[in-house]
């Protein structure tokens, strides 16, 4: 049996960061950026406006006040996305919406509320004005008031993201602003998921009795989903060497496969063998509970290296095995290097006993913050075929080995699996309240 920390290890130690490919920018949301990126032009390219009102000089409004308004001719008007092609000369002043360009000779904006703004409201583009028509302004304007510089958020030819930056909507906006309609990230991973079990059937068929349906293969297959790769399901191979070697066969074009079950002692076994034979083990158990069976190994197939992780069979079991080793190492093969989740400190509501085994305990719990301080209370029975236990939690107790039993009120980590802690989150546990 090896620790959680050193299977880590070691599992990564075969997974690589796979190639980089070239797609549309939307599509490239969440992954890893391989080319440093630069802005060809300032951002904004022009200075201009961030209120609607006049263009002025500013020392042409010098004393303005309520009392002593300053009445300046408007020559012209200009709106966002046009350049207005005279001048703001001396006594003169250009209206003005947010976004457009300050004219030239301009240097600040007067907002609407401190002038008399004697216009109607209109859809004006841009246009010269003949008519002597005057606007009054009430307060002084400093020279830059109310103006955006070019390039004060971005210079021409500056780096706006260097590579290894995983992409979040606001770097995905950053990328649009400087006009990269295509981005060079690493490709997202396929990862081949196959459920093992003569007792398994499929949802959506009848099932017979003595069967259960594939839980594993959607639940993990949404794991794979959900940190960004790209499921494939391979459907159900029975308890057999050869209809397992079939099925294993036919997910060897992924970059990664994952099975369940098959791989616990006293059961067939098949995966085991399976690995030895077409594969190469790397380990067998890692001291965590739920989960201790656990196998990992790397199928070779046109010189490629896929690596394989065998999940254990129990629902809770292959969940968090895949959270705790499968996510890590679809996030390196998508070129992150952080797959650290946040930790908490909480305090258990709760005694949580796990005297005598040499196992962290992964308890499946719900943590709460109240007035800054996080509350864990388990989420009822901790077996490891009970999956709905992982549907109402958003954590998992980290509770090292050498410790016996937790009293309520001490202190706990637990490894936030979601940060959702809201009414809705309280209610979820219908079959406690009917048996309460
Ligand atoms: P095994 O590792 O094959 O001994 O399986 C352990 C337990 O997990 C057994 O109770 C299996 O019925 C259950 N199990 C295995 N695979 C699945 C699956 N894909 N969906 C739901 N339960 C499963
Ligand atoms: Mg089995």
């Amino acid at each position: 049996m090896i620790s959680v920390e050193d299977a880590l290890e070691r599992i990564l130690s075969y997974v690589d960061v796979l190639e980089p490919e070239e797609k549309p920018l939307l599509e490239a949301l969440g992954q890893v950026l391989v080319e440093d990126v630069m802005s060809s032009f300032d951002i904004p390219p022009l200075d201009n406006t961030s209120m609607d009102g006049y263009a002025v000089r500013a020392e042409d409004t010098r004393g303005a006040s309520p009392e002593s308004p300053v009445d300046l001719r408007v020559v012209g008007e200009v709106a966002a996305g046009y350049v207005f092609e005279g001048e703001v000369t001396q006594g003169t002043a250009v209206r003005i919406m947010t976004g457009a360009p300050v004219p030239a000779g301009a240097d600040a904006i007067v907002p609407f509320e401190e002038t008399d703004e004697p216009f109607e409201k209109a859809p004006v583009r841009t246009r010269r004005l003949d008519a002597a028509a005057i606007v009054r302004v009430f307060k002084e304007a400093q020279p830059g008031a109310n103006t955006r510089r070019a390039g004060e958020d971005v210079r021409r030819e500056q780096t706006v993201l260097r590579r290894g930056t995983v992409l979040r909507p606001s770097e995905i906006g950053v990328l649009a602003s400087v006009g990269k309609a295509r981005v060079k990230v690493i490709r997202c991973p396929v990862v081949a998921v196959l459920s093992t079990g003569d007792e398994l059937v499929e949802v959506g068929e009848p099932r017979p009795a003595g069967k259960i349906y594939d839980s594993n293969a959607y639940s993990v297959g949404a794991l794979v989903r959900r940190y960004g790769g790209m499921p494939r399901l391979l459907g159900i191979a029975k308890d057999t060497v050869e209809a397992l070697t079939a099925k294993i066969h036919g997910g060897l074009e992924a970059d990664m496969l994952i099975t369940s079950a098959g791989v616990s002692r006293g059961d067939y076994d098949v995966v085991k063998e399976v690995l030895a034979r077409e594969g190469e083990i790397a380990f067998w158990t890692a001291a965590m509970k739920p989960g201790k069976p656990l196998a990992f190994g790397c199928f070779y197939r046109d010189g490629r290296r896929i690596p394989h992780i065998g999940l254990p069979g129990n629902p809770v079991s292959s969940m968090v095995s895949f959270e705790l080793f499968g996510r890590p190492a679809l996030l390196k093969m998508m070129g992150k290097t952080d797959w650290h989740r946040p930790m908490v400190r909480a305090i258990a509501q709760e005694q949580i006993v796990n005297r005598n085994d040499p196992r962290v305990f992964y308890a499946r719990c719900f943590v709460r913050e109240r007035d800054g301080r996080y509350y864990a209370s388990l989420t009822g029975p901790q077996g490891s075929g009970m999956l709905t236990s992982m549907a109402y939690a958003n954590g998992l107790t980290v509770i090292p080995p050498e410790v016996d039993v937790v009293e309520p009120g001490e202190e706990i980590d637990v490894l936030m699996l979601d940060w959702s802690q809201g009414e809705e989150w309280g209610s979820r546990r219908p079959a406690e309240e009917a048996a309460e």
